[in-house]
């Protein structure tokens, strides 16, 4: 049990908590389901970017899954080896891709013929043969929300099965290229087997067709996208994931990779906040918070479900919705939840806030953003401190 009454006084609110223990948890639970087959959990980086979740994970043996140059070097910062760092992401700039070379990590994850292009120019240049893999777009309604759905070709990700065979025959001529892996990623918080087996068969045929013309992949990366329970979702079993996986890859001598996010640190994560005042709007209760949406996005981007509990509290519910200071409607951790009623100072905890969390907060309203707290074996350790004013106007100059 965490003491998040202790939490609060020790380190203020609000603040983001995350159970360490729970995390390694998680990443052992995947790893084992791909156990028997070579394999590597690239843990998707962007989730959760702080360096001491990146290091517990390198640690445990993990790979990381970049999306910017800056998630590279926080990989390479955390301990990740380079040779198990892989750079995604649609729009890479020159000096990205240039820099991530001359790190020399695992690969870069291609998504178009022109960044093809660009990389085998760079790659030229630096008198160096770049690792690629292809995104490939299996054209898969994932059934997730549509902001996070994206292995449709109406989405901006990833490239058809036409183009893909011709990056690879184009790049298994160059001497600046070598074509190693395929990639495809479907979408996130996926709660349905189907989607992905029927993704993951379509990109081995593919893969078995290369072979056929003599173009050897070494690794198949599935992307992530696992889901977690937020509120009563079915998941998706590990075991189950990885045997439908497996299952496509007859005839194939591939290292498995995966890049799970969510589902390796969103339930290890609390987002815990303070009371400010209760107030009913013509018989419409509101509990009005000390977090707010510029500190956890999700409800407000998303319109995202987080169980929310009253800590120490029960008993005398009544609907109400708890929301921030922040003068937008869309400033909202819950609606019309059933909780009893709060004095100033109680605390708020949000659940499943680990992924997707702390990393798209923002200064809206020149708010500092939370400090952020592992729990390690029962003990409580600062991860990162909160922000001050002086942090928020540190880059700026007043002219004249
Ligand atoms: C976002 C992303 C992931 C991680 O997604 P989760 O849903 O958090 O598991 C993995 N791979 C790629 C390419 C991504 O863009």
């Amino acid at each position: 049990m965490i003491d998040f009454r202790a939490l609060a006084q020790k380190y203020d609110t609000p603040l983001y908590i995350y159970d360490f223990n729970h995390i390694s948890g998680q990443y052992e639970k995947l790893k084992k389901a791909f156990s028997g087959r070579k394999s590597m959990i690239s843990y998707a980086v962007k989730a959760n970017s702080n360096l001491s979740v990146i290091s517990h994970l390198a640690k445990l043996g993990a790979g990381a899954d970049c999306v910017s140059i800056g998630e590279v070097k926080r990989a390479l910062s955390a301990g990740v080896p380079k040779y198990k760092i892989i750079f995604s992401g649609v729009g890479k700039r020159d000096d990205e891709i240039e820099e991530a070379l001359r790190e020399d990590i695992l690969l870069l994850n291609l998504e178009s013929e022109a960044e093809m292009e660009r990389v085998e120019c760079i790659a030229e240049k630096m008198g160096v043969k770049a690792r690629i893999s292809v995104r490939v777009n299996p054209n898969i309604d994932p059934k997730t929300h549509p902001y996070i759905s994206t292995g449709l070709h109406e989405n901006k990700f990833g490239v058809d099965i036409e183009t893909a065979k011709r990056i690879y025959i184009h790049a298994n001529n160059s001497d600046h290229l070598d074509p190693v892996g395929i990639h495809f990623h479907i979408g996130s918080q996926l709660t349905k087997l189907e989607p992905i087996k029927e993704a993951s068969a379509i990109v081995a045929d593919l893969v078995r067709s290369l072979l056929a013309i003599k173009i050897e992949l070494k690794f198949f990366d599935v992307g992530g996208g696992l889901g977690i329970v937020y509120d009563d979702e079915t998941t998706i079993e590990p075991y189950d994931y990885a045997q439908a996986i497996l299952g496509t890859l007859h005839g194939l001598d591939i290292t498995v990779v995966c890049e799970p996010g969510r589902f390796i640190v969103g339930n290890a994560g609390f987002f815990l906040t303070r009371v400010l005042y209760e107030k009913m709007n013509d018989g419409k209760r509101f509990i009005i918070v000390d977090g707010a949406m510029n500190d956890l996005l999700r409800p407000s981007l998303y319109n995202a479900y987080h169980r929310v509990e009253v800590v120490g509290k029960e008993g005398n519910e009544t609907e109400a919705d708890v929301v921030g200071p922040v003068c937008e409607s869309g400033d909202f951790f819950a609606k019309n939840r059933p909780l009893p009623p709060t004095d100033h100072d109680d605390l708020i905890v949000v659940h499943s806030a680990g992924a997707y969390g702390f990393v798209m907060a923002s200064n809206y309203n020149t708010r500092p953003r939370p400090a952020e707290v592992a729990i390690v074996d029962g003990k409580a350790r600062c991860i990162r401190q909160r922000e001050t004013f002086e942090d928020l106007v540190r880059l700026e100059t007043m002219c004249l």
